[in-house]
């Protein structure tokens, strides 16, 4: 899970924020939730078993539930025997609560640092202080060796902005230097904001995720793909990329990710200044040129050596899946899928004597309510027409593998997979008056969500920091990538009977202390009320999705629209 650094940092802001309004729903999208029974009518969760459960695979005896160890093993057995005992289906078509997600770990090493020589003149970069790298290779060790150092700007080729930062310039077996997001390009009329028709404004696209710019730097051949690390626009500090250096896992391809650069990583800002200062480039001017179509890329003149050993192990991990069937023969082949990742970071560095990292919050939560939703569509009579599936997806933490293996491998078809509702972490602060969207206005989704919301006397509120791009960092992305609408709340900022400031101060405790720590474990201060609220919500727009007329869609201008258009077109 991936958490807000800031919301609304002042109580100006704070202001400003709130008047972000919500817009209603287009009469089309409602027709995705017409005639459903009323939010009350259905079946109550249940915020006493959401905690039992949380405390369960929170456990210590769980060991923070890391893909291949002990950890998952107990992980998987509990979700089976739950399932089983609520009455889930086997979510597999092999009769199985499991499919089985083929992992390999790959533990890096810098063999040789990064050396930057311009002729005979030679610089170095410190490991993990100024370089974090890998290769994803499945091999011994990887190298880049006098390879062609070229600036790529920000790294995008993005045809929907008439956007290309490559311009043609062969980059094979070079090595690029990126920007991290995408380009920040201000309004023509109004430069202080940003131009909202180029890369959706303040918003982050896909364009601006670092993986992004280590899949397109490979399909350009590119040998080593370094990115520019900078604090405001990545979103985190340098130490959230040092973590990169622990053991990665990654999907096993047929190619061992030999279609992948040799060597992908990140720079700090001073790495970044120092190396275009030896080419007699400043940085500020080159990034400001790399705001404009008219960007070319820059060859420094400089070449790049570097190698890394790798440490490598397979193993197999497995998403956990059972589906409630649905009551129509017709359309019973049709799926919602629920997604929450059952992984967190397992055993590590110990902070304070303690060394199991449980992942109350992250993600036993949300794994916690999914089972209770899934135990609520058991008791509800009539069941929906479509099937729902309950997908508790492995290895999120290690960069959303199980729900990228269960996207590009699925068990039931995307063209018949109506939506996806993801939970990464649940409110444990008590009830809230709102709802945050990420991403709101990607999908008719929003709307199902804001009539629901409206019976409960809650508003949808949008995600404050869209530059953040966190509509990209949990396991729904997987989904959207491939053209199924998906829905991801959080937790809301409107805290019942709390000062305005009472959320921020709670997220910050959070992120500060417990955020991705030994830390994150049940606190007795936990007060489920509003996750309770959360959950109910998001079983009713489940529910009804898998009973309306017809598909939800993605709004009109969404990244993600063509493609699902051209699978249903496809299909039907
Ligand atoms: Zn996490």
């Amino acid at each position: 899970m991936k958490r807000y650094a800031i919301v609304c940092a002042a109580l100006i802001l704070a202001a400003a924020c709130s008047r972000q309004e919500d817009k209603p729903a287009a009469p089309a999208a409602q027709a995705v939730a017409e005639r459903q029974p009323p939010l009350a009518s259905l079946p109550k969760i249940d915020g006493g078993a959401i905690l039992e459960r949380i405390k369960v695979i929170s456990a210590d005896e769980f060991e923070g539930r890391a893909p291949g160890s002990k950890g998952e093993e107990l992980t998987v057995k509990y979700l089976e025997e739950e399932f089983k005992k609520i009455g889930l289906k086997p979510g597999n078509t092999d009769g199985t609560y499991v499919q089985n997600v083929p992992l390999v770990g790959i533990t890096g090493s810098n063999t040789q640092p990064l050396t930057i020589a311009k002729g005979a003149q030679k610089q170095t970069f410190k490991w993990s202080d100024e370089v974090v790298a890998w290769s994803k290779h499945v091999a011994d060790s990887a190298a880049i060796k006098d390879s062609e150092v070229i600036f790529a700007g920000y790294g995008v080729t993005a045809p929907e902005f008439d956007w290309d930062d490559f311009k043609g310039v062969d980059i094979k077996g070079k090595t690029i230097i990126v920007l991290v997001n995408d380009p920040q390009v201000p309004e023509a009329s109004d430069p202080a904001k940003l131009d909202p028709k180029v890369f959706n404004g303040k918003a982050m696209t896909y364009y601006g995720r670092w993986t992004y710019k280590f899949e397109e730097g490979a399909r350009r051949g590119a040998a080593g793909i370094l990115i520019v690390h900078e604090e405001g626009p990545a979103g985190y500090p340098f130490q959230v990329v040092q973590g990169n250096l622990r053991e990665k896992f990654d999907l096993v391809t047929p190619d061992k990710n030999m279609g992948r650069a040799s060597i992908e990583g990140w720079i700090t800002l001073e790495a970044a200044k120092k190396i275009l200062k030896t080419a007699g480039q400043d940085f500020d001017a080159l990034k400001k040129q790399s705001l404009t179509r008219e960007f070319k890329p820059v060859p420094l003149g400089l070449s790049a050596s570097m190698a890394i050993g790798n440490k490598m192990r397979t193993l197999d991990s497995r998403n956990v899946l059972g589906k409630v069937e649905g009551n129509d023969p017709n359309l019973r082949e049709e799926y919602v899928v629920y997604t929450a990742h059952w992984d967190h970071l397992g055993v590590g560095a110990p902070v304070k004597g303690d060394k199991i990292y449980n992942g109350a919050l992250d993600n036993a939560s949300g794994v916690a309510s999914l089972i209770e939703i899934a135990r609520a569509f058991m008791s509800v009579e009539p069941r929906p027409k479509r099937s729902v599936l309950f997908l508790m997806v492995t290895a999120e933490e290690q960069g959303l593998l199980g729900s990228q293996h269960y996207s590009v491998t699925p068990v039931y078809p995307l063209d018949k997979t109506l939506a996806n509702i993801n939970v990464d972490g649940v409110n444990q602060w008590g009830r809230t008056k709102d709802i945050t969207v990420v991403g709101m206005g990607a999908s008719d989704l929003d709307d199902v969500l804001r009539d629901a919301a409206k019976e409960q006397g809650r508003t949808l509120r949008p995600d404050p920091e869209p530059e953040k791009g966190f509509y990209y960092r949990s396991d729904h992305f997987n989904f959207a990538k491939q053209g199924v609408p998906a829905l991801y709340v959080d937790t809301g900022v409107e805290y019942v009977g709390k000062p305005p400031e009472y959320s921020q101060q709670k997220r910050d405790e959070y992120t500060n202390v417990d955020y991705h720590q030994p830390s994150d474990e049940v606190k007795p201060d936990w007060d489920l009320s509003g996750a309770v609220e959360d959950a109910e919500l998001l079983f009713a727009v489940g529910f009804r999705v898998a009973s309306a007329a017809r598909f939800p869609e993605w709004k009109a201008g969404n990244e993600f629209k063509a493609k699902r258009e051209g699978m249903l077109k496809k299909s039907r």
